[in-house]
Order: structure tokens, then C-alpha cells, then sequence
């Protein structure tokens, strides 16, 4: 038995503070939860006084590339360094991200089965892990590797990755189903370019056309798959959400219909805007990724403000990888800039987050019955969200009932 004693509480469910509280975990579940502090507790618990402290839930990105370390195309295809050291890398990673307070993450493309499998093994620590494997597109889309000299990659693909390049409308099923073999619990496609994509295939470039992509979410739907869709503006955002996709990635231009968001609402798809990586962006040595990054940015902030006002449900992902693996949290800071209240950004870190999962049965709000995924934090996120960047205020992780990383000792 776990016991966190005297702690502030944010729960996850938008619900006030509450102090003195304690939490009490057995095994890997929330047990109990109360403001009374006189229970007794069996010799061999594990009390640990959380005295000036804030218990959060478990925090969770549901847009990350954890095996992606930068953009440039040489590590994109993966001949910059051996593999080896680059599966460390991804390893280490993936340890830091767990003790910055991340319990869960939902993967957006790049990293393979086998590190959701060293994780349940114990051979190496990260948080829980969602998986898409590759990102699925037509010829010419995100996941088509061509250089700018019109070079395709020759080097042989990686069995633990498919190629996510569906070459005709009828290879668009199977893609899906090879995503499925390989280890995806979500099925991540893109139907426009993106801000760092090649010049030519921009944020409202479209790539599928409406029978793809109701062929790819009817299939995934099939499969028991969720459909995650990197999409920014025109046509192609327009076809994503009218093939009911479960979630808009980016999305920043949905603020120019109106009917894009109520669309949304009404059909419960989750927007995942990744405000972080577009901040990398604006500043980018490349002229064309630069002037797409900033011309996106008042949209991109237009669409989140009426996105909240229409009811559809805004949650935190980074889209980390090519831009390095800053604080994942560094994103609900961005979102309480972009008009969020500091207690609406941690809702979508924990309890929208867990939402978008489908995991919400289990995970995302500290509740009894949930599985114990918990952070302590030294300070107050609801007065500065952005103390959950800074690892040394994160003082405890709890995955799954057990400590993941203990920072109680350190000074403070
Ligand atoms: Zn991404």
C-alpha cells in the first residue's frame, strides 16, 4: 500500500482544489480518497507526506513522436548514426518523459512495437504508450519519402515500421491492416502537408480524396482502431471531418468554416492543436516553413478560442520529435496562452486527454477505481501553469501504483 498524505488535489475533473487530502493505492489502483486524516494505515504502507505539495493525475500527450529527433532528412531516413544508438536515444527519451510527470503517451508515427514491449518487460522505463507505427497517406502525402533533388529513400524499410504510403485508393484497407499487424492501438493518416512538409504540399494541400479516407476510417472503425488525421486547412480538413475521423491534428486553420467546429462538437471529435511545435516553426531557417507557421498562427489561435466556446474538446499534445523533446507540458503553458484557464489546460493534459484515448474508463482523473497514475508537484500549476515545465518541481511520478521517479529529496 501507497499513501499520499496532506496533499492539494486537482483531480482532473475541472473540480476546485481540495487540500488535505489522502490518496491511498493498493496494488496499481486508486483505493481511497479522503480529507480525513486520522485513518490507520498497515505497518508496511509506504506514507509518504505530501505536505505543501499538488497531486495531479498522471499527465498525458496525445501527440508525440518519441522516436524523432530532428527534421532534417538524413535522420528522417534514419543514416545520420547506427540504429543502435539511435534506439537509446529513444530510450532515454522515453525515461525522461515518464519523470517529467508524463504517464501516458499517444504516439503520432515513428516509434515501433518493440519499445512498448521493453517497457512491459522492465528493460527499460516510459510511460504508457498508444502506438500508430507509420502514418498513413497517398503518394505525395507526409509519409511519402522523396528529397528535394526527387530522390525517393532506397534504403531498405524497416519490417517493425510499414511503409504507410497507400499507392492507389484499393491500398488503402490493407495499409491500415499492416498498421494493425505492426502493434497500432490508433490509426495516425494525414490528409494535407504541414507546416515542415516539402515545398509544394502545404498546410491546405490536400492529399486522399473523400472515398480514401471513408475507406481508412471504416476500416480502422472495423479493426477497433480510432483514427487520429493530421490536418491543417482547406479541402483536405474538410474531407477528414467528413469521413468522421476521431480526431483533427493541428486543425489550424478550422476557425475559416463554421461549420467545421459545430461539425466537431456535434460528433464528438477531439481537437489536438500541438501549439508547441509551431513555435519551433515560426522561427524556422527554412523561408517556407517560417512563412507557413506564422501565417497560421492567428487561425490557429481563432479556431482553439471558438473551439472551447462550441464545446469541442481541445487536448494537449506536443507533436515533439522533429523539434527535440522539450517539457512536454511546455504545450499546456501554450494553451493557457492561447485562452484556456490554467485548470481547462490541465483537464486537457489528464482528463480530455485520457478522453481522446479512449482510456477515460481508466486513466486521466484521480478517482476510486483508476488505475494509479499520479504526479506530485511542488507549487501551484493553476498559478503558473508553466512550473510543470521545470523537472525539479516534478517531485513524484506514480505509474500504475508504483514510484517511476522520486524527486521528494531534493532541494527545493
Ligand atoms: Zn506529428
Amino acid at each position: 500500500m501507497l499513501v499520499l498524505k496532506n496533499a492539494r488535489l486537482i483531480d482532473g475533473t475541472g473540480k476546485a482544489p481540495s487540500g488535505d487530502a489522502t490518496i491511498v493505492v493498493e496494488v496499481n489502483k486508486i483505493n481511497a480518497i479522503t480529507t480525513q486524516n486520522t485513518a490507520d494505515f498497515p505497518a508496511d504502507a509506504e506514507i509518504v507526506n505530501c505536505a505543501g505539495l499538488t497531486v495531479l493525475p498522471g499527465l498525458i500527450d496525445c501527440h508525440d513522436h518519441m522516436a524523432n529527433h530532428r527534421y532534417d532528412l538524413a535522420h528522417r531516413w534514419g543514416i545520420d548514426e547506427p540504429e543502435s544508438t539511435r534506439h537509446l536515444r529513444t530510450a532515454a527519451v522515453l525515461r525522461q518523459t515518464l519523470e517529467g510527470g508524463y504517464t501516458m503517451i499517444r504516439e503520432a508515427g515513428g516509434l515501433d512495437a518493440g519499445f512498448k514491449r521493453a517497457i512491459e518487460e522492465g528493460l527499460t522505463t516510459g510511460p504508457r504508450l498508444i502506438l500508430s507505427i507509420s502514418i498513413i497517406s497517398p503518394i505525395g502525402g507526409i509519409g511519402d519519402r522523396m528529397a528535394p533533388s526527387g530522390d525517393c529513400c532506397c534504403l531498405p524499410g524497416d519490417p517493425l515500421l510499414p511503409n504507410g504510403v497507400a499507392e492507389t485508393p484499393g491500398d488503402v484497407r490493407p495499409v491500415v491492416r499492416k498498421m494493425v499487424r505492426a502493434g497500432a492501438d490508433v490509426i495516425k493518416c494525414a490528409t494535407t502537408g504541414g507546416a515542415s512538409s516539402r515545398p509544394g504540399h502545404g498546410p491546405r494541400d490536400s492529399a486522399f480524396n473523400l472515398d480514401e479516407m471513408q475507406a481508412l476510417v471504416d476500416e480502422s472503425h472495423a479493426l477497433g482502431r480510432r483514427v487520429m488525421c493530421h490536418a491543417l486547412g482547406g479541402r483536405g480538413l474538410d474531407i477528414a471531418i467528413e469521413a468522421g475521423v476521431d480526431s483533427i491534428e493541428h486543425g489550424c486553420y478550422l476557425d475559416q468554416n463554421p461549420r467545421h467546429l459545430e461539425r466537431m462538437a456535434e460528433r464528438g471529435i477531439v481537437f489536438v492543436p500541438t501549439l508547441l511545435v509551431y513555435e519551433y516553426h515560426r522561427k524556422s531557417p527554412q523561408p517556407h516553413v517560417r512563412e507557413r507557421a506564422q501565417d497560421l498562427y492567428e487561425h490557429h489561435i481563432l479556431a482553439i478560442r471558438k473551439a472551447l466556446e462550441l464545446g469541442v474538446k481541445v487536448v494537449a499534445g506536443t507533436d515533439a520529435g522533429g523539434h527535440g523533446h522539450p517539457a512536454n507540458a511546455g504545450e499546456l503553458h501554450c494553451l493557457v496562452e492561447a485562452g484556456m484557464t490554467p485548470m481547462q489546460a490541465i483537464q486537457a493534459g489528464t482528463q480530455w486527454a485520457a478522453e481522446c484515448c479512449g482510456k477515460e474508463a481508466e486513466l486521466g482523473t484521480v478517482e476510486k477505481g483508476k488505475l494509479a497514475d499520479l504526479v506530485v508537484v511542488r507549487g501551484d500549476p493553476l498559478a503558473d501553469i508553466a512550473m510543470l515545465r521545470d523537472a525539479k518541481n516534478i517531485a513524484l511520478v506514480i505509474k500504475d501504483g508504483a514510484i517511476a521517479a522520486n524527486r521528494m529529496a531534493a532541494p527545493r
